[in-house]
């Protein structure tokens, strides 16, 4: 009889720990998870600084704006500004949906050939490539603007501001809520580009790589971490990518020149489009001094640590790397 009382204590005792837990479940299943990642204050405070200096920059490529609330609707493609005016669609694709401004699918074809082509350098180089999978099913939009205005009309509608964008050939467009970041688009300015006579397919494919360069930095970078993403550690890094299709030379005046060599690395650099080149001969140097595989372990580092401690992390000091760069500028490029 003893048996049987110990045996229904163990029993009765079970079922209540199950209830207690189920009673739990029930409690929390449509609560948010217990710890919530945050944003730290110093992240929070650099990438507000970081969109009011790309808004007024000169010559942008990249805009990151904060949003109240990423639904789980604005992930879906079907809001895409270029689904939603009605724009000419390629979306025979699991990686991409392109939109354009005219019915040409050789156009979207090369986009296409030249978006693939991308993939491979950019594991290389990033670590990994972000597939749609890793992004709630949300498939890159690649817009093409091949028309006069339409590249204005376009970046305008993504961004959500009637700023000019019409100086440059590029545009990529990030939103983040709390530490949700979500590219809104690509676009691509080949109206100007084509009206170039040489290398204009050329510059098409390295401006593609530039912008799906900012695409795979962004969504991998942590925003629960302290980072400190500087203009010139992304477009320096997105020109050094393209590069791979095609080197573009930023010519300085002899003035800028030597405003430039007196950047510091933990800054954001000046004169503005020094961020591009001189960003640029930065991993150039990493690269030819150390080897590849420094450059993108760097870049790992980038997307949870500040500067300096990413530059540890691959045994290098800011003040060491600031000197050899700085020569190395001085060496390939000013003398
Ligand atoms: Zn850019």
């Amino acid at each position: 009889m003893k048996k049987y009382v110990s045996f229904l204590v163990i029993l009765v005792l079970s079922a209540l720990w199950n209830a207690s837990l189920m009673g739990w479940y029930l409690v929390t299943r449509y609560e948010k998870p217990l710890v919530m990642a945050q944003i730290p204050e110093s992240t929070r405070r650099f990438l507000i600084e970081l969109n009011d200096r790309l808004l007024t920059g000169i010559n942008d490529h990249f805009i990151i704006h904060q949003v109240d609330s990423l639904s789980d609707d604005a992930w879906d493609n079907s809001e895409d500004f270029g689904h939603q005016t009605n724009m000419i669609k390629g979306e025979d694709d699991t990686l991409f949906v392109f939109y354009a401004d005219v019915q040409d699918s050789m156009l979207i074809n090369r986009a296409r050939l030249y978006a693939y082509d991308a993939i491979e350098p950019m594991k290389q180089l990033m670590g990994d490539y972000v597939y749609p999978y890793q992004v709630k099913g949300r498939k890159l939009p690649i817009y093409l603007c091949t028309k006069e205005g339409s590249y204005q009309k376009v970046c305008s509608g993504l961004v959500g501001s009637n700023s000019d964008f019409s100086d440059s050939w590029g545009l990529c467009v990030t939103q983040y809520s709390g530490v949700e970041v979500m590219t809104v688009g690509i676009v691509i300015n080949n109206h100007s580009i084509f009206t170039r006579r040489e290398h204009a397919e050329e510059y098409f494919k390295s401006t593609l790589w530039h912008e799906m360069n900012h695409y795979v930095y962004f969504q991998s970078l942590k925003l629960s971490r302290e980072v400190t993403p500087y203009v010139w550690v992304f477009e320096g890094l997105a020109e050094y990518f393209a590069s791979k299709v095609w080197k573009q030379t930023t010519d300085l005046s002899v003035e800028e020149r030597q405003k430039a060599l007196q950047n510091r690395l933990e800054s954001t650099f000046n004169p503005y489009i020094y961020n591009y080149s001189g960003g640029e001969l930065f991993y150039e140097y990493l690269e030819r001094k150390y080897g590849e595989r420094y450059v993108s372990q760097f870049v790992r580092f980038l997307y949870e640590q500040p500067l300096s401690q990413s530059l540890t992390g691959i045994g290098l000091g800011v003040e060491l790397c600031e000197k050899e760069w700085k020569e190395y500028v001085k060496t390939h490029y000013i003398d």
